[in-house]
């Protein structure tokens, strides 16, 4: 039976990057996947157009990160987003840079992105085996030396010197990413931190089903838990059935979540005309009004059709009214922060990100080699890193899995 140099478990985005550095240096490196094609999730990320990464400077970058960004430090400066568009430009996939300085590949294409790590992958030696799924890891004395397998209903076990594991979160499943990392981290004796959905929609108490779709362009959202002030993103936002997400709900969402776990009180507070303080807003009401009669023609020129019968409940003024010195009050007060309160989040069906994982404590952040056994690594999602949006996910698992297989290489 053949002993590889290096078995990776999971070809998603740090499977396939880990892999091919590994075979490039003339390892012999086995990548197994359980689905029947690598990279599920890279080919529906970014809405099917693949954010790669971004072209934040280092310390930006990391203020992105979560729970602790120094973890990623010698990471990201060894394989930094910068050459992830180098990697990728060489490969011939061609990026262009977008609003937020976010990285994308010019076809527009995120199947490009996944076909080309694995072409590169192939190239390089890697051999890929999809439609079989590692059940478990055997460990003797400390040292992991082969892997259960199952390969189309065949029990097969599988040996290597060195085991990298890139199996991800437990976000949206259904591209494979189910969790198993986490099994197999535990039985090599590692701690979980606990798993919550991360860029995920959040629910809202009482919802009006009425706003469901409406998209909210340049407004200003800030969180609030427990009466105090927490974060603010300026940007899009959109409702759906069961509350609200879009860009800058995703972006609030971690903290929402961690909140809304403690039973804390959560609001999130729209900012409807940011660009306007109370006083112009004042300003700019007073001059419709010398046209206008009755409040709701006043609030169709102020706000999209859709929102004005909640905004309207939510400010406590009556439409047909005219209007008074108090109405004028309460709608700059509701323009200024229309008030959400938070009840839930959704699922990690839903959610893009994992946040949790393999404790940052029990792997080396030089390496990412796991403190507890010998011979295992982990890239990627698996471990208890995640970000925002805007690249920075998918920059977490090129980097974290360069580094391991470099480490893995010099030994
Ligand atoms: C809808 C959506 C859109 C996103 N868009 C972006 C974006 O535009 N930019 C960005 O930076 N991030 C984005 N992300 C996040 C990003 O895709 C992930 O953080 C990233 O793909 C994680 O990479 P990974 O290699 O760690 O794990 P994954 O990509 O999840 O890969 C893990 C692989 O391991 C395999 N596997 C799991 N268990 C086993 C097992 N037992 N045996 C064999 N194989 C196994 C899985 O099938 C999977 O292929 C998005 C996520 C989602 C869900």
């Amino acid at each position: 039976m053949q002993t590889y140099d290096l078995i990776v478990i999971g070809a998603g985005a740090a499977g396939l990057l880990g892999a091919g550095t590994a075979a490039e240096s003339g390892l012999s490196v086995l990548l197994i996947e359980k689905m029947e094609k690598p990279a599920r999730k890279i080919r529906i990320s970014g809405k099917g157009r693949c954010n790669i990464t971004n072209t934040k400077q280092h310390d930006d970058f990391l203020e992105h990160v979560y729970p602790d960004s120094r973890f990623l430090n010698s990471a990201l400066r060894n394989f930094s987003n910068f050459q992830t568009i180098d990697f990728f430009n060489s490969l011939g996939l061609k990026t262009v840079v977008e609003r937020g300085e976010r990285v994308f590949p010019e076809s527009g294409k995120a199947w490009d992105v996944a076909d080309c790590l694995v072409n590169w992958a192939k190239k390089s030696g890697v051999e890929i085996i999809c439609n079989t799924k590692v059940k478990s890891l055997n460990i003797e004395n400390n040292k992991i030396c082969s892997v259960n397998a199952d390969c189309n209903n065949i029990e097969k076990i599988i040996e290597a010197k060195y085991f990298l594991i890139t199996t991800g979160g437990i976000s949206y499943p259904l591209t494979g990413s189910t969790g198993d990392g986490y099994n197999f981290a535990k039985q090599a004796g590692h701690t979980i931190t606990p798993l919550q959905p991360s860029l995920v929609p959040l629910e809202i108490k009482n919802h009006d089903i009425q706003l469901n779709k409406l998209q909210l362009k340049n407004v200003s959202l800030s969180l609030w838990v427990d009466g105090e002030y927490v974060d603010e993103e300026f940007g899009e936002m959109e409702f759906n059935v069961k509350g609200v997400t879009g860009a800058i709900t995703l972006r609030l969402s971690r903290n929402a979540v961690s909140a809304v776990v403690a039973k804390k009180q959560v609001e999130l507070k729209v900012d409807l005309k940011p660009a306007l303080s109370s006083e112009q807003l004042q300003n700019r009401i007073l001059r419709e009004m010398q046209t206008l009669q009755t409040i709701e023609p006043l609030l169709r020129k102020l706000l999209p059709q859709q929102i004005i019968a909640t905004f309207a409940k939510k400010a406590n003024i009556r439409q047909n009214n005219k209007i008074t010195d108090l109405d004028i009050k309460k709608i700059i007060e509701t323009l200024k922060e229309m008030t959400f309160e938070v009840s839930g989040f959704s699922n990690f069906n839903e959610s893009i990100v994992t946040a949790g994982g393999v404790s940052l404590k029990e792997i080396d952040s030089r390496t990412m080699k796991s403190k507890i056994t010998e011979n295992l690594y982990f890239a990627g999602e698996v471990i208890n890193l995640d970000a925002n949006t805007g690249g920075y996910n998918l920059q977490i698992a090129f980097s974290t899995a360069r580094l391991a297989a470099q480490n893995i290489i010099k030994k």
